[in-house]
């Protein structure tokens, strides 16, 4: 069987190239398991990042300039949007395509043929869009939050670094994520940004209730949580690979949905995302992940001072730019310039592998 697009996997990426497909007249297969499947996750991206033709309905909450604490507070001068995640998924509709609901058991991405456990042979070019699976060599983001209505205007922290979760300040450090979902209903979520291996879901919930309770934040234990726990390197450019399979990743954020759909249409018109910048871009990244989890615990707090003292197009290109090199490399170079001198050793080792 013949499609212009054989895509592997129902995920964001996935789902993304599928939908732009269509829209740009490709015939289209999707192979998933369970492509009925509803995402659940809360999956927030910048404005900015975001393509022009995303569906505005599926966004659930815009917040202008959030909060980000280290040992002070910090705006960040950016556009903050959380999705309606069904929504989204609703959004990036498939009709027209074939929906197959089978496992995909082999892709020759080269050769252009897709097998299922079903026995389907697919060929065409394939869109490996299958995301990761975890493993104990790689770096994980962990979290739990819970679901809370709320009647006043909560303030929405991107990050909050603050040290009142009862962490031992020697201990793998955690922040607060705290955005509004639409309604009257706002995720508080404990955060492990990068470990190896990450806290778990167990030390998080004791954090983020430590945390609420000291800001008198009143939990009765029957809200809805949500977890978090998925890979955030592994990931690797070329042979058709995309999305999390594909390294879009961002190491040091755990953020892929924004940059799959923004290079959803450079996948449907048969160019490379990992342009030579790019893929600079990556190796610089993973350098910064690097230096996250060797970071001292106790001194996070300045690290990310320093990060959200940068001027916002300079965060910009660390946090969003997929392949912009030289505001990747302006970005770190400010950064290493704000930290205390003390702390910039200990990030020179880190980002050359050094002991590694
Ligand atoms: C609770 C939570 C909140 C998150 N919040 C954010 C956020 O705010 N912003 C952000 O950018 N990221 C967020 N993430 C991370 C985000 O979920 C992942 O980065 C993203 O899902 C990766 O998308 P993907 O399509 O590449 O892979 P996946 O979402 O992993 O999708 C892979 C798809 O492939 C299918 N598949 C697997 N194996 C096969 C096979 N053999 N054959 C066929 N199909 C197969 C799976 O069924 C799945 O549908 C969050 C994650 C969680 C868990």
């Amino acid at each position: 069987m013949r499609a212009d697009l054989i895509i592997c996997g129902l995920g964001p990426a996935g789902r993304a190239v599928a939908h732009r497909g269509l829209a740009a007249g490709r015939k289209v297969t999707v192979i998933d398991p369970r492509p009925e499947r509803v995402w659940t996750p809360t999956y927030a991206a910048w404005a900015d990042e975001l393509p022009g033709w995303i569906d505005r309905g599926a966004v659930a909450a815009t917040v202008d300039g959030p909060s980000a604490w280290g040992t002070r507070e910090h705006r960040v001068e950016r556009v903050y949007q959380v999705f309606d995640t069904a929504g989204l998924q609703a959004s990036l509709t498939l009709e027209g395509a074939t929906v197959v609901a089978d496992r995909v058991v082999e892709v020759d991405a080269r050769a252009g043929v897709v097998r299922t456990a079903g026995g389907q042979t697919w060929t065409g070019r394939v869109v490996d869009a299958r995301g990761l699976t975890r493993s104990p060599r790689r770096a994980e983001q962990t979290a739990y939050g819970v679901i809370l209505a709320r009647d006043e205007v909560e303030p929405t922290f991107f990050m909050d670094w603050r040290a009142d979760n009862g962490a031992d300040p020697d201990q793998t450090p955690s922040f607060l994520y705290v955005v509004p979902l639409g309604g009257d209903t706002v995720l508080f979520e404990e955060t492990c940004l990068a470990g190896r291996p990450a806290l778990t879901p167990d030390v998080l919930r004791h954090r983020l209730e430590h945390r609420l309770s000291a800001r008198g934040i009143p939990i009765s234990g029957t809200e809805p949580v949500e977890r978090v726990r998925f890979p955030v390197e592994g990931g690797k450019p070329g042979r058709g690979r995309f999305g999390a399979a594909g390294g879009l990743t961002h190491p040091a954020t755990g953020y892929s949905v924004a940059a799959a759909l923004a290079a959803a249409d450079t996948v449907v018109a048969g160019d490379t995302v990992w342009t030579p910048q790019a893929r600079a871009v990556a190796a610089l990244r993973r350098a910064g992940l690097r230096a996250l989890l060797d970071f001292p615990p106790r001194d996070v707090g300045v690290f990310f001072d320093a990060f959200f003292r940068l001027p916002a197009p300079l965060q910009r290109s660390y946090l969003s730019g997929h392949d912009d090199l030289r505001g990747t490399l302006a970005a770190m170079r400010a950064l290493f310039a704000e930290l205390p001198p003390d702390l910039r050793r200990g990030l020179v080792t880190a980002v050359l592998g050094v002991n590694r």
